[in-house]
């Protein structure tokens, strides 16, 4: 099923009765060259590529849930190369450059919306560390404007700028960053993937993984054994303890972070605002809700929701920064289960056990990565090399210290990569 103006206009002056399944609902089959465990964005995407980009076609994304049931679906849908470590920076510029083909590519409206991106800052150590970060987004081939105090009340004239403890002195803008629809990510990419001779198989939880020798030989589910040439685990939160079946440890904590969604408002917000001296960010969706989040809930747990200390947090700086959304009723919140690395960076490559690869440690920040995550795992899985792009995301540079991305070691801070 492909759309067109032409088809969207037919289903809508005939009750929209002739769309059908946008992907196909096999029988898993005892055996594929690769299998996929996770139906997250970044499971459907890496699929996606392997037939794309590498002609392979026996392949099984295994998905415990239902597709865009995870994470990939509970995101607050910021898009952004605002990255400023060597690693991270030309990563996030390969994916910004999918996202800005990513519907063209689909034939699927994700709603990518470049609306542009604000972070704020106050006080004069932020403006240098932010010049900084804009330069290194300007050599890295992005857009990145220093924008004064003045600069910012023309863009969001509704915030507090002269707030006591936290005056605004500029931000920097980020034009190319925004939104996108998350779970229309996924379905986009599922169904180019099923297209493409995928087997998407949702509730199909993956309980073991078969080694012979030093090889992987497949994995047990919850639906029977499947045999595979290649296994790759990309299972976001659930990283450690699917990790854990192949006998791996991994440096990864599972945290929760939380977001919010308020009442339909009338559109005020048209950019993505981030709080440089608290943990609050916000956009507004489509339907009118102001969508905002904060920070991880700061402690271990595979709980998709949070706790109520967090959310004081995130309200409070929320009406330090702009008073007038005190007034908004908060709908509905709830938590996903982050997949936190020692240095706040990403894992893809490919592990001691032949045919076994991992794509995972995305902490909070996973959703923009979703295109070029799945490009680049999918190139490593066909190839066995490391795409250009995140040949940084070693496994190995937490067992050597080696190569961390993490300017001053001091672990996985927004600020720091
Ligand atoms: C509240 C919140 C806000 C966020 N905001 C942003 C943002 O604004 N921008 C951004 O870039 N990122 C954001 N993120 C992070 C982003 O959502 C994640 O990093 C990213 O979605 C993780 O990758 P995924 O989509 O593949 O994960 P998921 O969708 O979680 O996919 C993993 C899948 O693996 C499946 N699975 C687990 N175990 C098994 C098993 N044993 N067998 C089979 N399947 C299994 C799960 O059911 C799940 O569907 C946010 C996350 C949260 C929770």
């Amino acid at each position: 099923m492909r759309f067109s103006g032409l088809r969207v206009l037919k289903e809508g002056l005939t009750g929209n009765k002739g769309w059908g399944p946008h992907w196909r609902d096999p029988e898993p089959k005892a055996e594929y060259d690769i299998v996929i465990i996770g139906g997250g964005g970044h499971g459907l995407s890496t699929a996606y590529y392997l037939a794309r980009e590498h002609g392979l076609k026996n392949i099984a994304v295994l998905e415990k849930g239902y597709i865009g049931g995870g994470n990939v679906g509970r995101n607050t849908t910021i898009v952004r190369a605002n990255y400023f470590l060597p690693g991270n920076s030309e990563f996030y510029s390969h994916s910004l450059k999918l996202w800005e083909g990513l519907e063209e590519d689909l034939n699927y409206n994700v709603m990518h919306s470049q609306r542009g991106l604000i972070n704020l800052f106050h006080s004069d150590g932020q403006r240098d560390a932010f010049a900084r970060r804009g330069n290194a987004m300007i050599n890295q081939g992005d857009d990145a404007i220093l924008l004064s105090r003045e600069g910012v009340r023309k863009h969001l004239p509704y915030l507090d700028f002269d707030n006591v403890r936290f005056p605004i002195y500029g931000g920097l803008y980020h034009p190319r960053g925004g939104t996108a629809r998350h779970d229309a990510v996924a379905w986009g990419y599922a169904r180019g993937a099923s297209d493409r001779g995928v087997d998407i198989i949702q509730n199909c939880e993956v309980t073991g993984i078969d080694r012979e020798g030093g090889r992987v030989t497949g994995v047990q589910t919850s639906r029977g054994g499947i045999r595979a040439k290649k296994v790759a685990i990309v299972v976001a939160g659930r990283s450690g303890q699917v990790a854990a079946m192949a006998g791996m440890r991994l440096p990864i904590e599972s945290h929760v972070l939380q977001a919010f969604v308020t009442e339909g408002l009338k559109p005020v917000i048209d950019h993505v605002i981030s709080f440089g001296m608290g943990h609050f960010y916000i956009s507004q969706s489509d339907k009118g809700g102001l969508v905002f989040g904060g920070d991880l809930d700061m402690y271990a747990s595979y709980a998709q929701r949070g706790n109520l200390p967090l959310v004081e947090h995130v309200m409070e700086a929320g009406m330090t920064l702009m008073p007038m959304i005190g007034k908004a009723r908060v709908l509905r919140s709830w938590g996903g289960i982050m997949d936190m690395t020692p240095d706040g960076s990403p894992i893809i490559d490919k592990t001691d056990i032949d045919g076994l690869y991992i794509d995972c440690g995305w902490c909070y920040g996973g959703f923009k990565a979703v295109p070029a995550s799945g490009n680049c795992f999918a190139h490593l899985v066909a190839t066995d090399r490391p795409h250009p792009a995140a040949e940084r995301f070693r496994l190995d540079r937490f067992r050597t210290g080696n190569g961390l991305m993490d300017e001053e070691g001091t672990g996985s801070q927004h600020n720091l990569h």
